[in-house]
């Protein structure tokens, strides 16, 4: 699977918002926004004028790139939450909030979704007791998340150690911080998903 290996930091300046997409360091000063908001590129100061086409789809780009996926993806995505029942929005936003990788770093157990991602590649995880390394596996209401021996003996168990509590955990993921395992007890409500994009623009993008 294609991944996308080029600076991170850049996302967030051409995107020209934080993104967090790299833990501690985004919340540091050195992240390239604190020391370098400006877009990426050789004329990046000159001023542009965005179309509203322009705007649909740097929304879409921040929700893609703040979970970690590719177009392909994203639009697989998009095109299962229209199919569902209910607001397209809605379903968007919750399809892209309960992916196990997802999970895995709004419980808290990585430090950001790209490491969250690695831990469940990596078989670390287990979902309901089985071995879960599929990072799109899409959580539901009642789903046990817990580590595998091997991610126990892993050096990301010790770090999650370390951190874990740092970061506020939402309300529809309970976490237990003597075992690091977590229990996925509701569905997330708008409010709680930290990422901050216009899902009607997204809808606006596709639509066209
Ligand atoms: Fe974005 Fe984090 Fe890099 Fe800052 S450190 S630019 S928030 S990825």
């Amino acid at each position: 699977m294609a991944r996308y290996n080029d600076a991170v930091c850049r996302l967030c300046r051409r995107n020209g918002e934080k993104l967090f997409l790299k833990g501690e360091r985004c919340f540091s000063p050195k992240c390239a926004m604190e020391r370098r908001p400006t877009p990426p590129g050789q004329h990046s100061t000159r001023r542009r004028k965005v179309s509203d086409r322009g705007m649909q789809l740097r929304e879409k780009q921040k929700a893609r790139q703040t979970y970690g996926l590719l177009e392909r993806q994203f639009r697989r995505v998009y095109k299962e939450a229209v199919r569902r029942n209910g607001a397209t929005g809605e379903n968007l936003l919750t399809m892209l909030e309960m992916r196990l990788d997802n999970t895995v770093y709004r419980a808290g157990l990585a430090e950001s979704r790209a490491q969250a991602r690695q831990i469940v590649l990596h078989g670390h995880i287990t979902l309901n007791s089985h071995k879960a390394d599929i990072p799109s596996i899409e959580v539901v209401s009642g789903d046990k998340i817990g580590w595998s021996n091997r991610g126990r003996r892993s050096k990301f168990f010790e770090m999650v150690k370390q951190w874990q509590g740092a970061r506020p955990v939402p309300g529809w993921v309970h976490v237990d911080p003597a075992s690091l395992e977590g229990e996925v007890i509701g569905m997330p409500a708008r409010g709680e998903i930290d990422a901050r994009f216009d899902e009607n623009l997204i809808i606006e993008y596709y639509s066209r």
